[in-house]
Protein backbone atom coordinates (compact mmCIF):
# COMPACT_ATOMS: atom_id res chain seq x y z
CA UNK A 1 0.00 0.00 0.00
CA UNK A 2 1.36 2.90 -1.10
CA UNK A 3 0.66 6.34 0.39
CA UNK A 4 0.69 10.12 -0.67
CA UNK A 5 0.23 13.15 1.17
CA UNK A 6 -1.48 16.39 -0.21
CA UNK A 7 -2.70 19.31 0.90
CA UNK A 8 -6.14 20.67 1.33
CA UNK A 9 -6.91 24.45 1.77
CA UNK A 10 -9.67 25.29 3.54
CA UNK A 11 -11.01 28.50 5.32
CA UNK A 12 -9.75 29.43 9.18
CA UNK A 13 -12.38 30.09 11.81
CA UNK A 14 -14.74 33.51 11.20
CA UNK A 15 -13.92 36.37 12.76
CA UNK A 16 -16.17 39.01 12.54
CA UNK A 17 -15.98 41.89 10.42
CA UNK A 18 -12.26 40.10 8.75
CA UNK A 19 -11.63 37.82 6.49
CA UNK A 20 -10.79 34.20 7.17
CA UNK A 21 -7.86 33.28 6.76
CA UNK A 22 -7.09 30.17 4.53
CA UNK A 23 -5.25 27.36 6.86
CA UNK A 24 -3.96 23.89 5.27
CA UNK A 25 -4.12 20.68 6.35
CA UNK A 26 -2.26 17.60 5.35
CA UNK A 27 -4.10 14.56 3.87
CA UNK A 28 -2.73 11.00 3.08
CA UNK A 29 -4.72 8.69 0.42
CA UNK A 30 -3.97 5.81 -1.04
CA UNK A 31 -2.17 5.82 -4.27
CA UNK A 32 -4.21 3.39 -5.65
CA UNK A 33 -7.40 4.29 -4.39
CA UNK A 34 -9.54 6.07 -7.75
CA UNK A 35 -11.84 7.95 -4.94
CA UNK A 36 -8.55 8.95 -3.29
CA UNK A 37 -10.62 9.00 -0.19
CA UNK A 38 -8.12 10.30 2.35
CA UNK A 39 -6.52 7.56 4.71
CA UNK A 40 -5.42 10.12 7.34
CA UNK A 41 -5.57 13.46 7.87
CA UNK A 42 -3.27 16.18 10.46
CA UNK A 43 -5.60 18.24 12.99
CA UNK A 44 -3.48 21.04 12.80
CA UNK A 45 -4.42 24.20 10.74
CA UNK A 46 -1.20 25.25 9.16
CA UNK A 47 0.01 28.49 7.60
CA UNK A 48 1.38 27.73 4.40
CA UNK A 49 1.00 25.11 2.26
CA UNK A 50 4.65 23.76 3.01
CA UNK A 51 3.87 23.16 6.79
CA UNK A 52 1.20 21.29 6.07
CA UNK A 53 3.07 19.02 3.26
CA UNK A 54 5.68 18.64 5.67
CA UNK A 55 3.60 18.40 8.82
CA UNK A 56 2.35 14.83 6.01
CA UNK A 57 5.44 13.82 4.79
CA UNK A 58 6.90 13.31 8.75
CA UNK A 59 3.56 11.12 9.41
CA UNK A 60 4.37 9.61 6.29
CA UNK A 61 7.73 8.41 7.53
CA UNK A 62 6.90 7.64 10.68
CA UNK A 63 4.39 5.08 9.27
CA UNK A 64 6.80 3.81 7.15
CA UNK A 65 9.51 3.02 9.30
CA UNK A 66 8.94 -0.86 9.51
CA UNK A 67 8.35 -1.27 5.98
CA UNK A 68 11.33 -2.31 3.61
CA UNK A 69 9.23 -2.91 0.49
CA UNK A 70 9.57 1.01 -0.07
CA UNK A 71 13.36 0.64 -1.07
CA UNK A 72 12.90 -1.26 -4.16
ZN1 LIG B 1 -0.30 19.10 10.58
Amino acid sequence: MALKVRVMASHGPMRKGAMPALVYRAEAYEETDRFREPQWGCSHNHDSVEDAFNCGLSWLHAQSDDSAAETA
